[in-house]
C-alpha cells in the first residue's frame, strides 16, 4: 500500500420515475464488485433496416463509449446503504480505533444520490448513522482498556463561507495554529450514543442552505462536513490520542453553466467548483507524491488538511445516475473518481 491511502467506490442509484417515464437509456453496466462499463453497447441501440443492422446514433459522437473502468468497489442499483457501510465504512471505523484520521466524501452531480448515501431517508439510515453505531459498539468493546471522549461538529461551506449547522451564528473564521487549521468559535457537541446523533443531524440539515436551481429543485450548493472528534485515553498508561473521522457531503459537481445559473447562483457555482477543484488538485498532488499539497486553495481543503493524506485513510464514494440524461455529468464523475484511484 502506498503511503497515502485513498479508496474509491462508485455507487449507481436506481432509475428515478422521471428517467423511467422518459424511457432513458442505461449508460452503466456494472460488471462485478470492482468494475463497470460506461456507455456499453446495447441491443436497443440497434435496429434492423431492410435486413441490415443499423446503429441509430452517430457512432462518431460516442467517443467515450464502452469504457471499462475499475474501482475498489462498485455498487449497482440493488445495493443498500447497509451494503456500503459493511464493505467500505467498517474498515474505516477499525482504522479510527487504531488511531488514524479517516475521511469519507460523497461526490457526484446533484440528484446522483450523495445525501441519500450519507444520511438516508426517513426510514433508511445512511452511512453516517450506521458508522456512528459501529463506532459506539467498538468503543464499548474497548471499554475495559480505554476511556473515550467524543464530540461532533457539523459545518457547511457555502460560497466559501464556513457556517456551523448546529447553532445559528455568523460565518466562522479559520485560523492556523501549530496543530493545523482551527475553526474559530466552534464548540463540539457531546453525544453518548448513535440515536442522539439523529436529532443533531436533523437539526443540522434544516440549517443547510438550499437553493433551487433549474437543474434540480432540491439541489444543494453547499458542502456539508460532519466530523467526529474522538479522544482515546489508555487507562493503564494514561496515554491520550485524538482522532478525527470526517464525513463530507460535497456540493453537486455539475458545471455551473449546465444549470443556466446567473448572478448570485453563478457565483455559487464558481465557488463550488473552486472547492471541488481544490480538492481534486490536492488529491492529484497526493497521488504524485508531491511535497506541497495546495490545501490553502479553498476553505474545504483547509478544514480537511489533517484528514487528507499523511496517515489518513480516505474513501471517495462517487455517486452516479444510470440514465443517459446525465451522460456528461456521469462521465465527469467517473473521470474524477478514477483520477483519485491512482493514489
Ligand atoms: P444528491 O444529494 O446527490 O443531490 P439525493 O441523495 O438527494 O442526491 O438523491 C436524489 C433523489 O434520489 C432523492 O429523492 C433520493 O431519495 C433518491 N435516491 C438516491 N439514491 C437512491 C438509492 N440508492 N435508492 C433509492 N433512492 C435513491
Ligand atoms: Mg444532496
Amino acid at each position: 500500500m502506498s503511503e497515502v491511502a485513498i479508496k474509491v467506490a462508485v455507487r449507481v442509484r436506481p432509475f428515478n420515475r422521471r428517467e423511467l417515464e422518459q424511457n432513458q437509456r442505461n449508460i452503466i453496466r456494472v460488471l462485478d464488485e470492482g468494475a463497470l462499463i460506461f456507455d456499453p453497447d446495447e441491443e436497443d441501440d440497434e435496429f434492423f433496416y431492410q435486413g441490415m443492422k443499423q446503429n441509430y446514433r452517430d457512432i462518431t459522437k460516442r467517443v467515450k463509449k464502452k469504457l471499462t473502468m475499475e474501482f475498489d468497489s462498485v455498487f449497482n442499483e440493488d445495493a443498500v446503504n447497509a451494503d456500503i457501510f459493511e464493505k467500505c465504512m467498517k474498515p474505516l471505523v477499525n482504522s479510527v480505533m487504531e488511531g488514524f484520521n479517516c475521511s469519507v466524501f460523497v461526490y457526484g452531480a446533484t440528484g446522483a444520490g450523495k445525501t441519500f448515501t450519507m444520511l438516508g431517508s426517513e426510514d433508511i439510515p445512511g452511512i453516517t448513522f450506521l458508522t456512528m453505531q459501529e463506532l459506539f459498539r467498538q468503543m464499548d468493546e474497548y471499554g475495559e482498556e480505554r476511556r473515550f471522549d467524543i464530540g461532533i461538529s457539523y459545518l457547511e461551506v457555502y460560497n466559501e463561507q464556513v457556517m456551523n449547522l448546529l447553532t445559528k451564528s455568523g460565518p466562522l473564521k479559520l485560523r492556523e495554529d501549530s496543530n493545523g487549521v482551527v475553526v474559530g468559535g466552534l464548540a463540539l457537541k457531546q453525544i453518548h450514543n448513535a440515536d442522539e446523533l439523529i436529532e443533531l443531524l436533523h437539526l443540522g440539515n434544516k440549517n443547510r442552505t438550499q437553493h433551487p436551481t433549474d437543474a434540480n429543485a432540491e439541489s444543494s450548493r453547499s458542502h456539508a462536513i460532519f466530523q467526529v472528534h474522538i479522544r482515546m485515553i489508555e487507562k493503564k498508561t494514561n496515554t491520550k490520542r485524538t482522532v478525527k473521522l470526517s464525513m463530507i457531503d460535497l456540493a453537486g459537481s455539475e458545471r455551473a453553466q449546465s444549470t443556466k445559473c446567473k448572478g448570485l447562483r453563478f457565483k455559487e457555482g464558481a465557488n463550488i467548483n473552486k472547492s471541488l477543484l481544490a480538492l481534486g488538485n490536492c488529491i492529484n498532488k497526493l497521488a504524485d507524491g508531491s511535497k506541497h499539497i495546495p490545501y490553502r486553495d479553498s476553505n474545504l481543503t483547509r478544514i480537511l488538511k489533517d484528514s487528507l493524506g499523511g496517515n489518513c485513510q480516505t474513501l471517495m464514494i462517487a455517486n452516479i445516475s444510470p440514465s443517459s440524461i446525465t451522460y456528461e455529468d456521469t462521465y465527469n464523475t467517473l473521470k474524477y473518481a478514477s483520477r483519485a484511484k491512482k493514489i
